[in-house]
C-alpha cells in the first residue's frame, strides 16, 4: 500500500528540526523502518516528515564518563561494528545483531527504536538492563531523561511532542559484571515474542546485583525489579536462579495474540530470565 500524501523537510540542525515540529502533523523521520511501514498501512498519516538524517554530526559512538554516548542517527550496523561497544557494552552489539535483517540494521537507529517504543522491540529491554539516560532537545532546550521511566505504555514514552532524542547514554559494564540478551523471536519478522536482557554483578561467587530488562511480554518494556531483588545474594545455581525469577511477569498485563498466548509469553519470560541470568553470571566469571 502507498502512504497518504506528505511533505518532506531535511533540516540542517536540530534547532531547525524542532522548529518544524511546531506543525502538530509533523513527525521525525530517522531510519524509517518503523514509521514508513505504519504510513504504508495508513496507521500513521503525518502531513510533514522531518528527516533528521541529513543533520550533520548525529551518527557517532563515544566513550564518555563511564558511559557509551550514542548519537541519534547511529544505526544498528554501526553499533554491531563498534569496538567501543564491544569493549564496554558488548550485549548491545549482540542484541543489535538480533534485529530484523541486514537492511533493517543498516537503516534502523537505536534512538528511533527507543522513541518508537514497540512492545516487541529488542533495544528497550537492553537499555533498561544497562541503565542510562536520553538527551532530548525541544523548544525549551535540552533535558536528560532517565531510561527507568522512559517507557510509559505501548508506543508511548515520556518524550514530549516536539522533543527529539539527540543522544542515548548507556552505562558501560564494570569489571565483575556480565550481560546477556536472549530472545524467542517471531520467525518472519524476528521481533521478540519475549526477550530478556540480564546484567549481573558477582561478589564472592554469589550474585551481588542484577538488572533485568524484559520485552515482548507487556505493553511496554520493563524492569523485573522483584526478581532483581530476589536474585541478590543468591548463588549462581540453576535452582536458586529459577526460583528467584518466577515473578518476572507478575503484575504485568501480559499480551496475547495470534503468535503467543499470555500464558506462553509469561512462561517464556521465566525461562529466558533464568537462562539470561545464568549466562550473564557465567560471563561475569561465575562458572
Ligand atoms: C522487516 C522489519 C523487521 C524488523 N525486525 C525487528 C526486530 O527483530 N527487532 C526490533 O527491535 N525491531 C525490528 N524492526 C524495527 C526496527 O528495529 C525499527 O524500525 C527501528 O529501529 C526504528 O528506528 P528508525 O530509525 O527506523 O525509526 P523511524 O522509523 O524513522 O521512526 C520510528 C518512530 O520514532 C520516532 N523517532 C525516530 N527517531 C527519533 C528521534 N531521534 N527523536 C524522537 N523521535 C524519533 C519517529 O518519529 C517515529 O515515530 C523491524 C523493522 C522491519 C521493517
Amino acid at each position: 500500500m502507498f502512504p497518504a500524501k506528505f511533505a518532506y523537510a531535511a533540516p540542517q540542525s536540530l534547532q531547525e528540526a524542532v522548529g518544524l515540529l511546531e506543525d502538530p502533523d509533523a513527525k521525525v523521520l530517522a531510519g524509517g523502518h518503523s514509521l514508513l511501514p505504519l504510513m504504508k498501512l495508513r496507521l500513521a498519516q503525518p502531513k510533514l516528515l522531518v528527516d533528521i538524517g541529513k543533520i550533520p554530526g548525529l551518527s557517532y559512538i563515544r566513550v564518555e564518563g563511564g558511559q557509551l554516548a550514542i548519537g541519534a542517527m547511529t544505526s544498528y550496523r554501526e553499533i554491531q561494528l563498534s569496538q567501543d561497544v564491544h569493549q564496554h557494552a558488548a550485549v548491545l552489539a549482540e542484541a543489535a545483531h538480533e534485529v530484523g535483517d541486514p537492511q533493517v540494521r543498516a537503516r534502523g537507529t537505536l534512538a528511533g527504536a527507543l522513541a518508537h517504543a514497540d512492545p516487541a522491540g529488542d533495544m528497550p529491554a537492553v537499555v533498561l538492563a544497562l541503565g542510562g539516560s536520553i538527551k532530548a532537545v525541544g523548544p525549551d532546550g535540552e533535558r536528560d531523561i532517565d531510561l527507568d521511566g522512559f517507557f510509559v505504555d505501548m508506543l508511548t514514552t515520556t518524550l514530549q511532542e516536539r522533543e527529539i532524542i539527540r543522544e542515548v547514554r548507556l552505562n558501560a559494564q564494570q569489571a565483575g559484571q556480565g550481560a546477556a540478551y536472549l530472545k524467542f523471536d517471531q520467525p518472519a519478522s524476528h521481533y521478540a515474542l519475549t526477550g530478556v536482557c540480564a546484567v549481573v554483578s558477582l561478589s564472592g561467587g554469589s550474585i551481588a546485583s542484577t538488572r533485568l530488562g524484559i520485552t515482548g511480554v507487556g505493553p511496554k518494556a520493563y524492569r523485573a525489579t522483584a526478581a532483581e531483588q530476589a536474585l541478590a545474594g543468591k548463588p549462581v545455581d540453576e535452582d536458586a536462579v529459577r526460583a528467584a525469577v518466577q515473578s518476572v511477569a507478575d503484575g504485568v498485563d501480559v499480551l496475547g495474540d495470534i503468535h503467543a498466548s499470555p500464558e506462553y509469553r509469561a512462561h517464556l519470560a521465566r525461562v529466558l530470565a533464568r537462562r539470561a541470568v545464568l549466562e550473564a553470571a557465567r560471563r561475569a566469571g561465575g562458572g
